[in-house]
């Protein structure tokens, strides 16, 4: 059964260019050649899906009026996602800057632009009102995620990934995903991610804490910890999107959280063999035998 998502979220323009050392302050360095690829954990985790989760894939987000949003949407029609309710407002389409040190270290400015404009209208929330999960983050307003909870029908599932870090008002969710950094900031305490998880519940009642190559944790009545796929990680980025779109897509289907975050966990590991974020989603048929 093919199950129906619609992604609430931010979609941006990654500009990355590689440099000898990070600049100081009022310095101009030269760099290497500029690099363009399609970003935002919204649109990232639409791809990942609607490409390796194989669900009907809706994209709500909000774009500019320039070639960053064409090169955008060219991304997501590729991997099958459904575009035709991203709206159009009057401000550039998100870009983040990205500067990429030999040491490994990443320096990142983000310009959201359209995203923090983004206003869920009539047709958006008809579309989110027929989907069987709802997947939102924290980069576009907070009204539109509530709406989004708001608008879903009575059944479907709202699932939030919690990212990046920001103060949460009360929100009618029924799955939290977080990595470990997010869930103590949630928390407002350290903790083992079984501490942290049982906290989180108090804001829905299933809640995923992620843990890199560890794999997870879900919690719902019970707590179980899903060990990670053993893999030879070339780039990390995405991974999380990537987990967070195929446990939506999973859901929607109508399986079970724990079996949602299993497949999530293989077709992440599967991406950080590859490089960039959306370009390394893999296909759901290489996620059913890879997961073998
Ligand atoms: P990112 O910000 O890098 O996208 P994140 O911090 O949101 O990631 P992680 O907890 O690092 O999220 O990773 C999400 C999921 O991806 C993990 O739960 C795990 O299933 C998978 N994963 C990440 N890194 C690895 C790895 N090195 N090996 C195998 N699986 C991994």
């Amino acid at each position: 059964m093919t199950g129906r998502v619609a992604v609430v979220g931010s979609a941006n323009v990654d500009l990355v260019v590689d440099v000898p050392r990070q600049p100081h302050g009022g310095e101009t360095l030269l760099g290497g050649d500029v690099r363009r690829s399609p970003g935002g954990k919204g649109a990232n985790q639409a791809v990942a899906a609607s490409l390796a989760g194989g669900a009907e894939t809706t994209f709500v987000g909000a774009f500019g009026v320039d070639d960053g949003a064409e090169f955008l949407l060219a991304s997501l029609t590729k991997a099958g996602v459904r575009t035709d309710l991203v709206s159009r407002v009057d401000s550039a389409t998100g870009t983040a800057f990205i500067m990429v040190s030999p040491d490994g270290e990443n320096s990142i400015v983000v310009a959201p632009g359209a995203n923090s404009r983004l206003q869920l209208g009539e047709e958006q929330l008809e579309r989110i009102a027929s989907a069987d999960v709802v997947l939102a983050q924290l980069e576009v307003p907070l009204e539109a995620v509530t709406a989004a909870a708001a608008a879903r029908r009575s059944g479907a599932r709202m699932v939030l990934n919690a990212a990046p870090s920001r103060p949460l008002p009360d929100l009618d969710l029924d799955v939290l995903v977080v990595n470990e950094h997010e869930a103590a900031d949630l928390a407002g305490t350290p903790g083992s991610p079984e501490e942290l998880a049982r906290i989180l519940q108090q804001r829905a009642p299933a809640v995923v804490i992620t843990l890199g190559a560890a794999g997870c944790v879900v919690a719902e009545a019970e707590i179980a910890h899903l060990p990670g796929f053993r893999v030879s990680p070339v780039d990390t980025t995405g991974a999380g999107d990537t987990f967070c779109g195929v446990l939506a897509a999973v859901l929607a289907e109508g399986r079970p959280l724990r079996e949602a975050a299993e497949r999530a966990g293989a077709a992440a590991a599967l991406a950080v063999t590859r490089p960039g974020a959306q370009s390394a989603v893999p296909t759901a048929a290489e996620v059913a035998e890879f997961a073998e």
